[in-house]
């Protein structure tokens, strides 16, 4: 059985020291092991972006598509192949801005794959500009006097948007994300993840200090049910959306590839693609 020394390769990551996409890789990695997959049944699809590089730093199946269009790809992959455990990754960037609609959609749709979002709250790539997850005020290259609009909020835009299984982690803590990713990567259906993940060299004001200070970990609050919705939204909006664990997650709802007959019986790709329409409206 496969290790997480397994899931590595030897390219040697071109993040900035300290970035916090280096702990999200990581946790990718031991969630890959220890949910007992091989590195030739995971495939990483990511969009564009530092965190973009990820799917190029694991030894698994990689794909480096373009901006905003992770998800898209990764559908496709699973759909065709239902026998791989399909995760996309990308930066906030990525995911609220240009890719948002295909975020939003995915959710509702419902096929069985993990998204992980490194969200750092900047532009890395393109060197420190305002993002949609930045704070309103943030002062950047593009918006000197302090931006004017608010960040969007992706936890209460996955819930309400349908989402099945809904956390947030925080790559200064390795234990919690790598649990988080393992059980988004086992949940049957879309997993929806948000990780803190710092840019060191650009966004001065959301640290690591910062997020130790100001984060909320819901594993540590006896009365959180993360089974409950209403809850789920109550917290996230009581804390400002800095919280971590398992903020929401139905394991009653069906995957998309489920609710269509013949996907139960075998992958897309080993069909006959004699499909009639009926086969996909007899539901
Ligand atoms: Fe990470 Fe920021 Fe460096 Fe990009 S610029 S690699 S996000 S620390
Ligand atoms: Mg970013």
């Amino acid at each position: 059985m496969a290790t997480f020394k397994d899931f590595r390769n030897d390219i040697k990551p071109n993040w900035c020291p300290g970035c916090g996409d280096f702990a999200v890789q990581a946790a990718i990695q031991r969630a890959a092991a220890n949910i007992g997959i091989e590195p030739e049944n995971f495939a990483i699809v990511s969009g564009i972006g530092c965190s973009g590089r990820i799917s190029g730093y694991i030894n698994a199946y990689g794909f480096h598509g373009i901006h905003g269009r992770a998800l898209p790809i990764a559908q496709g992959l699973k759909m065709a192949n239902r026998e791989l455990t399909v995760l996309a990754a990308g930066g906030d960037g990525d995911g609220f801005a240009i890719g948002t609609n295909h975020t939003i959609h995915s959710i509702r749709r419902n096929i069985d794959i993990t998204y992980v979002v490194m969200d750092n709250q900047i532009y890395g790539l393109t060197k420190g500009q305002t993002s949609p997850r930045s704070a309103f005020g943030t002062k950047t290259k593009s918006t000197p006097k302090g931006s004017i609009e608010p960040s969007i909020r992706p936890l209460e835009l996955a819930i309400s948007a349908g989402a099945g299984f809904v956390a947030q982690g925080f790559s200064g803590d390795l234990a919690q994300l790598t649990k988080i990713i393992e059980e988004g990567m086992k949940h049957k259906g879309f997993a929806f993840i948000n990780v803190f993940s710092p840019c060191v060299t650009f966004n001065k004001v959301n640290t690591y200090e910062w997020f130790k200070e100001n984060i909320i970990n819901l594993d540590n609050d006896p009365d959180f049910d993360s089974s409950n919705r209403s809850l789920a939204v109550q917290k996230v909006m009581e804390h400002d959306g800095l919280v971590t664990g398992i903020i929401y997650k139905d394991s009653e709802r069906e995957s998309y590839e489920n609710l269509v007959p013949n996907f139960k019986q075998t992958p897309l790709i080993k069909q006959d693609m004699s499909l009639s329409r009926e086969d996909f409206t007899s539901f």
